[in-house]
């Protein structure tokens, strides 16, 4: 399928059936990816990091999890995993008051506005709060202590995760414009990411696709 750029600092939304996979390509190396689903159904029920963490036992998530809603229900698979398996699902996404927190003057782009910029174009109802995303390639270590770090993410260039809904669902994404901390490489320089959608076998007549 033919890659879909999606350029630094912003945010995109696509629908996914069941069984659709989507590569996310790091082009870069150091580019964090929020991510979150809405389902299709009922856009009520979200992707659900907590939920999440108890499905699988674990902090992160790795190749073979299974990601759940607030329901418990499973929303997506996270099929494979080139990187090092550094992703947080713990700090919430980049906003207007972070930045503020952090000295910027103005307008600065955030992860939440991308979300619930990229659900309105696709005529999705946008949730009254944005859900705790899950931060792919972000690189937050956990001290024995319980302290949390944001650092450099350890992901190389070209690393890829996939994602195969269970569920019909409308994925949301965003190449976080986090500049002010190292969230995306010790830079601060915000970069572009390589979507690369996969339909299922069923919706293309059973066709391989490649
Ligand atoms: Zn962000």
């Amino acid at each position: 399928m033919t890659p879909i750029t999606l350029a630094a600092r912003t945010g995109r939304a696509l629908r996914l059936g069941v069984g659709d996979s989507i590569a996310i390509v790091n082009l870069f190396g150091q580019q964090v990816v929020d991510t979150w689903a809405v389902s299709a159904v009922d856009p009520t029920r979200v992707l659900s990091m907590a939920h999440t963490r108890m499905a699988n036992g674990r902090l992160a998530v790795e190749a073979g999890d299974t990601l759940v809603g607030s329901d418990r229900e499973p929303m997506l698979i996270l099929e494979s995993d080139t990187s090092e398996g550094h992703h947080d699902t713990l700090i919430p996404a980049c906003d207007p008051a972070r930045y503020l927190q952090l000295g910027a003057v103005g307008h600065h782009d955030s992860c939440a506005a991308n979300f619930r910029d990229a659900l309105q174009e696709l005529g999705v109802p946008v949730p009254s709060q944005v859900p705790q995303p899950l931060n792919l390639f972000m690189n937050v270590p956990v001290g024995t202590d319980g302290t949390l770090r944001i650092e450099p993410p350890m992901s190389r260039p070209g690393d890829r995760v996939m994602l195969r809904a269970v569920q019909p669902v409308v994925l949301v994404l965003s190449a976080c414009p986090q500049d002010l901390a190292p969230t995306n490489g010790a830079h601060h320089a915000p970069r572009d990411v390589e979507l690369r959608l996969q339909p299922s076998h069923d919706h293309a007549g059973g066709r391989p696709l490649s």
